[in-house]
């Protein structure tokens, strides 16, 4: 029996079409393929036009819904707080600048969470502010904790929301959203016709941070898997044109370490299966098992002292680190 070592790259150039990207438009190229969540085999592709990775093809929507269903996540209130304060002073200090005060906006969230930027934002003065969220606990939290207008929804139940506030702006805000949605295209679309002329405010994961992570991320039912595309700040510039916004303020934020020990983990994992690989061919040679085996036990030793100083000096190690791209852009009119 012969035993064959895929090359990973070969493999998925040879037997994979390239996939367009449904964000650009442009051409991709495959990276890798993974079980999806646990639910789908599906490949991850990195456009090669805008830099936004994303996959293909995608679990139905019923099964995403299931999957969440079943796990209930929070970040402690300190940082949840923390992160709503820098999102909620950066979006009303970008729409100053644009001559809009807090108390003329509508504030409307999609996945508000736990509703930390809805009340940031009713207390900064806003005309007025709700949340849609589809975890219950989240929402009865926010609910009785904060007293703030949250309902229970997805980004569906924003279209069907009655008696919109006929005076003032629609500030829309999706955030950590867009890269969980099947067509964030469509959604943009959907809610820019609902609301009239609305301001948007977007923060999502920085590709180019995140994209390396995604590329070796392989593991079935990696929590990876949630993020179905990646965005570069090419790729939100190109987004909101093809949906009618154009960017008023766009900023980076966070620390370009916050990855790197999940990329060094990933790594060092990597190169096991390959050397276990190997030696399932009969390539095992005691000496250089043994030098390689001391190698990889010397970095991961090496990476989590690494780790430990990182986090002792405070660097790149809570969710406050996250590279992201946050962006606040303006319906234009269609008549212009
Ligand atoms: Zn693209």
């Amino acid at each position: 029996m012969v035993c064959e070592k895929p090359d990973q790259s070969i493999e998925l150039n040879s037997v994979l079409h390239q996939q367009k990207c449904n964000l650009c438009g442009g051409s991709s190229t495959p990276v890798n393929t993974l079980f999806l969540l646990g639910l789908i085999n599906c490949t991850t592709y990195k456009c090669d036009n805008c830099g936004a990775f994303f996959r293909f093809p995608l679990p139905n929507e019923q099964a995403v819904a299931q999957y969440y269903a079943s796990r209930y996540f929070r970040y402690s209130d300190k940082i949840e707080r923390t992160m709503a304060e820098r999102q909620g002073q950066w979006i009303l200090q970008a729409l100053k600048q644009d001559g809009i005060a807090s108390d003329t906006v509508n504030y409307v969230e999609v996945g508000a969470g736990r509703g930390w930027l809805v009340s940031f934002m009713q207390n900064q003065g806003t005309a007025s502010a709700v949340g849609y969220e589809p975890d219950s606990a989240s929402v009865a939290w926010g609910q009785n904790t904060f007293g703030i207008d949250l309902q229970k929804g997805s980004w569906m139940d924003a279209l069907q929301s009655e008696d919109l506030p006929k005076k003032g702006v629609f500030l829309l805000s999706l955030v950590h959203v867009l890269e969980h949605l099947h067509s964030p295209l469509e959604v943009l679309q959907e809610l820019k016709k609902c609301y009239h002329d609305p301001y948007i405010f977007i923060e999502v994961p920085d590709a180019r941070y995140e994209g390396p992570v995604m590329e070796l991320d392989t593991f079935p039912k990696s929590s990876m898997g949630q993020h179905f595309w990646s965005f570069t700040e090419q790729t939100l510039s190109v987004v909101l044109k093809r949906t009618g916004f154009s960017v008023i303020a766009m900023e980076k934020d966070g620390d370009f370490r916050f990855w790197n020990n999940r990329l060094t983990t990933l790594r060092i994992w990597k190169d096991i299966t390959d050397l276990y690989r190997g030696w399932n061919c009969n390539e095992f040679n005691l000496k250089q098992g043994a030098i390689s085996s001391l190698t990889i036990l010397c970095r991961c030793l090496f990476a989590g002292l690494k780790t430990r100083m990182l986090r002792l000096q405070g660097h790149g190690c809570n969710r406050l680190d996250l590279p992201i791209i946050r962006v606040l852009a303006k319906a234009v009119p269609p008549s212009l």
